[in-house]
């Protein structure tokens, strides 16, 4: 129990898969990112819901939190989207997780790993087309196929690539993402022509999902899409998809300050004339970052006032005005979807960041709620 929680509408999740399945071409498979515990709506429940909605695939960044999801019985197919390292080769086996692969050291280790736990594993050849971070040459993807169909406990279930710049409409992105669709088209043609099934063909983050509908392949991966935002303010009306967290508190106490008061840390804020300051318990050691005041604004009831002063760790006020309208333990909604005030897209322009970090950095401390 805490006044400070984060609620999360599984209702919008749903919408949101719903309306994102209705743009795919028929038969696409949906990949649901749940990496980084659904960034921060909580993994397991976020896995629950998106299989319920049709999602063929989860996706996750380490293999620890793919055996988190099968020690508490999520049976779907379980891609790792980050590198493990050689030691992780037996847990990926043992869990049933589906790895990405790049080159051929790691091919050889799995597929003996593999036939020494007497298991045929299911891997994605991931292409490095020009985000510069984890996959192979796209000239070297059909020599790589070719080693993975002669491992025999190796199966070629699907090929890879990510999209570096498919959030922005400025022409030149536009361009580098047609050229990183030609090369891995090139690739999978190539792996083709040596007579392997690339298996399913993915690519799209929610960026490519809203813009470019020749990248869907046999496979999808949208993220942020799915937890209801926009991946940039490019594309801020591409889907009407509605936020899935909501980052609520309560007031703790009401105090009366004279003009001039200073309130928080290094005294950044003086109060004009008397008011009202509420406290809430909500601070940046939830993630709520510190830089977001001067700035950001909270709802109480219909109203929204200020946060003034520092954000501390564990707490941060509110200017509720000369005339005390607010009452103590009334609930405050810091972010969340319509007709909550501010979403997670506002302050992360206020904060210089993506609405991403901002659901990411909501941190255990603060618990789930579910509806
Ligand atoms: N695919 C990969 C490989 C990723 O790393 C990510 C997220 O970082 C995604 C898909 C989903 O991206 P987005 O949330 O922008 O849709």
């Amino acid at each position: 129990m805490r006044a400070t929680r984060a609620i999360i509408h599984l209702e919008n999740l749903q919408y949101n898969i719903g309306l994102i399945r209705e743009r795919l071409p028929k038969g696409t498979k949906l990949c649901v990112p749940v990496k980084a515990d659904a960034y921060g709506h909580g993994a397991l429940r976020v896995a629950v819901a998106a299989i319920r909605s049709g999602a063929h695939f989860l996706a996750v960044a380490s293999v620890q939190e793919g055996i988190d999801l099968r020690e508490a019985g999520i049976v779907a197919p379980i891609l790792s989207l980050s590198l493990p390292i050689p030691e992780e080769i037996p847990l990926i086996i043992e869990h049933e997780l589906t790895p990405l692969v790049v080159d051929g050291e790691f091919i050889h280790q799995l597929g003996e790993v593999a036939k020494l736990m007497g298991k045929k594993v299911p891997v994605h050849l991931k292409i490095d087309t020009g985000m510069s971070r984890i996959g192979c040459a796209p000239g070297q993807a059909a020599f790589l196929a070719k080693q993975i169909a002669q491992e025999k406990h190796l199966v070629l279930e699907g090929t890879a690539t990510h999209l570096a710049a498919a959030d922005s409409t400025a022409p030149q992105d536009i361009a580098f993402t047609r050229g990183q669709l030609a090369q891995f088209d090139r690739a999978l043609e190539e792996i083709r022509n040596e007579g392997i099934d690339p298996g399913i063909a993915h690519a799209a983050n929610s960026g490519a999902v809203c813009q470019y509908p020749e990248a869907a392949y046999g496979m999808v991966r949208p993220g942020i899409l799915i937890y209801g935002y926009p991946p940039s303010e490019d594309l801020k009306d591409c889907i009407p998809v509605k936020p899935v967290m909501e980052l609520e508190t309560r007031v703790v106490a009401i105090k009366k300050i004279e003009a001039g008061t200073a309130v928080s840390y290094n005294r950044t804020w003086t109060a004009p004339e008397d008011t009202y300051i509420a406290t809430l318990p909500v601070g940046y050691a939830d993630g709520l970052l510190r830089r977001l005041s001067p700035g950001m604004s909270v709802r109480i009831g219909d109203k929204r006032f200020p946060v003034v002063g520092r954000i501390c760790m564990d707490q941060c006020m509110v200017d509720i005005g000369p005339d005390p309208w607010v009452q103590r333990w009334d609930v405050a909604t810091i972010f969340g979807p319509e007709p909550c005030g501010e979403s997670a897209r506002d302050l992360a322009g206020l904060a210089d960041t993506i609405p991403y970090e901002i659901t990411c950095g909501i941190n255990r401390r603060v618990p789930r709620v579910y509806l």
